[in-house]
């Protein structure tokens, strides 16, 4: 049975080997974060890896050290279920970048707090990007939210992968001649 927590990375010669990846919202990590990891990968023989996520994985593990490894590192797994928002990819945006137009830290770790690992019909992922430059990949995300001179743009329905593709901005359509509420469309 799979370690919980875990994920089986590799079988080779019999022997399987699983991966942890606690929940790091945006990515940002304390330096006694960052030294908790090392303590952990090192007393369990593990090799650290840099997901597209923006979290650190820590793979290598044995099914029996799991438990003690999740005990030692007291932090919450990234992925809740398969269908569910997996990540939230932000940007440094204005708080640490000269080109941020928006403030991306600020929304995206609002939408991490509010989504992050909630039901959905399929695996879901978000990206916030300061500006256009879309270093957050927001413009191949499920939903991408990108900053601009006067606010925030939505794109859904972007993705990477084997069906790549761009997603589309959600524009203004004309109000609902019934209900009279304003209809939302995709460009
Ligand atoms: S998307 Fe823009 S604000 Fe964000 S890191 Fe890239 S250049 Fe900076």
């Amino acid at each position: 049975m799979l370690p919980k927590g875990a994920n089986l990375q590799k079988i080779r010669d019999g022997k399987r080997t699983y991966a942890i990846t606690p929940h790091l919202p945006g990515g940002f990590i304390k330096p006694e974060m960052m030294e908790k990891y090392a303590q952990v990968a090192r007393k369990y023989g593990g090799i650290l890896k840099l997901t597209s996520a923006q979290r650190i994985m820590i793979t290598g593990l044995k099914a029996e050290d799991i438990e003690n490894i999740w005990q030692d590192l007291d932090m919450q797994a990234a992925l809740g279920y398969a269908n569910c928002v997996r990540s939230v990819k932000i940007c440094p945006g204005v708080t640490f970048c000269k080109r941020g137009k928006q403030d991306s830290v600020k929304l995206g770790l609002e939408l991490d707090r509010r989504y992050i690992k909630k039901e959905m019909p399929s695996r879901m992922k978000m990206g916030v990007s300061g500006c256009a430059n879309s270093c957050s990949e927001a413009i191949i995300k499920d939903i991408g939210v990108i900053g601009s001179d006067v606010g925030w743009t939505v794109y859904v329905g972007g993705s990477a992968g084997s069906h790549r593709k761009l997603s589309g901005r959600i524009v203004p359509g004309c109000r609902n001649p019934i209900g009279n509420e304003r209809v939302w469309i995709v460009e």
